[in-house]
């Protein structure tokens, strides 16, 4: 009698490609090696959230970008106190379905650095101007999600956490400021609103472009959030993460603020005489 052989057969099958993480290169231009060396660690920390948030593009292959380079700069904004920093994205990519940041620009006031790491909100004032870079407040326009001057962004994906994080079932739009002037308003979440009776209405609180909500998010208000025009806290809602999604970034959260589950495991049986070959592969999670 004779033997069939067992053969293996190999497949190769089309993934999906994994996205990487977003990667955040920094320029410190004629910043001062004792500067780097005092303030790196800090830079390095505010990157490492954002890449750790940002897990990739919804753009993909040639059409997503490869690095985002942001060139720092130490320098004199307007003294002691007022601006800390500012910071924007100087040159996009064009090529796909968003319009994303390749690289930028970000200036801390030299005169209020003491005084931001005395307080312990370097990082967060750093990780405030790389969202400005990344499209926040900046890429809005260009991405359809805000036009200037209407204090509503209306982009889907954050609107839809903004409803659930916020209790806020029946809005159309989050509020954005107006307030400000040039560089604050239209580019941050609106500090005037008041989001109900846990927080009292304060000096921040504008009765031109007050809401009332009527509920907070674990006691955090969208005032006190990491992208407002003033800095009096620093958590990153779902509602901002989100609104990075809805800019062309994938996130690393879904809307109901949940980590986003593993896509199934492409699994391939196949039995061949008495043999069997099973190709699985997961898709990293980041
Ligand atoms: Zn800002």
């Amino acid at each position: 009698m004779k033997c069939a052989p067992i053969v293996l057969v190999s497949l190769i099958l089309a993934l999906p490609s994994v996205n990487a993480a977003i990667n955040i290169v920094f320029d410190y231009g004629t910043t001062s090696a004792a500067d780097i060396a005092t303030y790196g660690s800090t830079f390095s920390a505010a990157e490492t959230f954002w890449e750790s948030q940002l897990t990739g593009y919804r753009d993909t292959g040639l059409n997503a970008p490869t690095q985002i380079l942001i060139n720092v700069d130490l320098g004199a904004i307007d003294g002691v106190g007022g601006t800390l920093g500012s910071a924007g994205p100087t040159y996009g990519n064009f090529g796909g379905s968003f319009v994303e940041a390749t690289e930028g620009d970000m200036t801390f006031d030299t005169a209020d650095l003491d005084t931001m790491v005395t307080a312990d909100v370097f990082e967060a004032v750093i990780r405030h101007e790389i969202g400005h870079v990344l499209g926040f407040g900046t890429l809005w326009g260009l991405n359809g999600v805000y036009t200037n001057g209407t204090g509503q962004y209306t982009g889907t994906a954050a609107l839809a956490a903004f409803q659930i994080e916020f209790d806020q079932p029946d809005a159309t739009y989050i509020p954005v400021e107006l307030d400000g002037g040039d560089g604050t308003a239209n580019g941050h979440w609106n500090m005037g609103v008041y989001l109900g009776a846990s927080e009292a209405l304060d000096s921040r609180d504008d009765p031109g472009d007050t809401v009332v909500y009527t509920s907070v998010n674990n006691g955090f208000s969208l005032d006190d959030e990491l992208m407002t025009g003033f800095l009096t806290g620093d958590f990153l809602s779902n509602t901002t993460l989100q609104s990075f999604y809805d800019i062309g970034y994938e996130v690393a959260l879904d809307i109901m603020g949940s980590p986003v589950p593993e896509p199934a495991t492409c699994a391939l049986l196949m039995a061949i005489g008495s043999g069997f070959v099973v190709l699985r592969r997961k898709r990293r999670i980041l």
